[in-house]
């Protein structure tokens, strides 16, 4: 049997925490990279994620990665 391994790719993903109802986010890195573009951010500077419940902006946690399989 020929068994094909998975490309070691992972994603990196961003948990966010809201500090006003506890909602908590995962954001994935490309689209934390699109929000960020054009925003003149420092390095290692996070542009700022609304919380989907009550819109407030959202804390950030923690990086983490993620297998896409
Ligand atoms: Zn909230």
């Amino acid at each position: 049997m020929n068994k094909r391994q998975p490309p070691d790719e992972k994603e990196e993903w961003y948990k966010f925490e809201c500090p006003k109802c506890g909602e908590e986010d995962e954001v994935p890195g490309f689209v934390i990279d699109e929000f960020a573009m054009g925003k003149n951010l420092k390095p290692g500077e996070l542009p700022g994620v609304a919380c989907p419940d009550c819109n407030a902006k959202m804390k950030f946690k923690y990086t983490f990665e993620d297998n896409p399989y």
